[in-house]
């Protein structure tokens, strides 16, 4: 009989027996963007039985160029990403149990997320964030593909502890360019060719076909129609602190976790608090009305003065739109909330 993945399951390396390894594996996406959206989609289409979706923000009109599981919609209600991609994801296969959680992603959180998770994808835009995946990958044991992408720019890895290097082994080849979204923009094909490399790896390495894993670390730019991939598998180092023979991991101490942070992809800053707070955002609405706009969904506030933007996360995160200066950012919410 026909069923939605017949034409999937006709192709040879994946076959009946492969969809029902997919059937059975949990994959943990971190960040639901631009790269986000798209291998979301695909791996939800594909049928893998769990997926977890961490991300951090919420959707704006500057998203919907790119980042596909949205709509209008979702950025007029300014709908946290990971709740509009669920909703999406959802309606387009109803068959996969997905988690979908509102988390600034730290080491404590992810670790107890971890217990039954088979691959990581990565679809964030921040290196704090993809070293701390690469430590727990390594420490846990759990294979990641690693994804970027700006301007017409992209390039992507998979790293499987104990066979290739790290993300940290590779720090040498790693784009360093100072360029983000934010400085030189970013055009949606580039994101889709990432994506679909990070795809295909996460489902050769779900159905367990080692052999057609790629081993090169890949970039490309689709505007100047140029394609690199640089055989990184001797740059292993027995030293690194990651995935040497004496790891210390030293993304996930808590020190290296940044507090104050520079989003991409719009002039914002991002305060953290020390420890985790949970603010009654009805309440605080109430108090902020009179002094500026207040926008309200079960999810979040968003305070509008003149000046800025104040946007509050239940877990006591904080998003500054409009000021550039840190002591300011961080004297606007010490006034707002401290
Ligand atoms: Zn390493």
């Amino acid at each position: 009989m026909d069923n939605r993945y017949s034409r999937q399951q006709l192709f040879s390396p994946i076959g009946e027996k492969g969809q029902q390894q997919l059937k059975e594996k949990h994959v943990l996406m971190i960040g639901v963007g631009a790269l986000g959206s798209a291998s979301a989609e695909a791996l939800v289409r594909a049928g893998i039985g769990k997926f977890t979706i961490i991300d951090r923000d919420y959707v704006e009109w500057s998203n919907l160029q790119r980042q596909q599981l949205y709509t209008e919609q979702d950025a007029q209600e300014k709908v946290p990403k990971v709740i509009a991609a669920k909703n999406r994801l959802q309606r387009i296969n109803s068959e996969v149990e997905i988690n979908a959680l509102i988390l600034d992603a730290d080491t404590d959180q992810l670790v107890g997320l971890l217990e039954d998770v088979d691959i990581m994808i990565d679809g964030t835009d921040n290196f704090d964030i993809r070293f701390m995946m690469n430590d727990l990958a390594q420490k846990y044991k759990i294979p990641w593909v690693y994804g970027s992408c700006v301007s017409s720019y992209g390039a992507t890895y998979t790293i499987v502890p104990g066979k290739t290097p790290c993300l940290h082994c590779l720090l040498k080849v790693m784009p360093n360019t100072g360029m983000t979204c934010d400085t030189v923009g970013i055009i949606s094909p580039a994101v889709q060719i990432v994506a679909a490399y990070q795809v295909a790896e996460v489902l050769k390495l779900l159905v367990g076909d080692e052999g057609a894993r790629r081993k090169t670390f890949l970039t490309f730019d689709v505007w100047k129609n140029q394609h690199y991939e640089i055989n990184v598998e001797k740059m292993r180092n027995d030293n690194c602190p990651s995935c040497g023979h004496n790891p210390t991991y030293p993304y996930l101490a808590y020190e290296n976790q940044t507090k104050l942070d520079i989003l991409c992809g719009r002039d914002a800053m991002q305060i953290r608090p020390p420890k985790p707070v949970h603010y009654n955002l009805e309440q605080l609405a109430n108090q902020l009305r009179p002094y500026g706009d207040i926008q309200l969904n079960p999810y979040l506030l968003s305070y509008q003065t003149q000046d800025y933007r104040v946007v509050v996360f239940q877990d006591g995160r904080v998003v500054i739109h409009g000021i550039q200066d840190i002591q300011q950012a961080k004297s606007i919410y010490y006034r707002l909330l401290g």
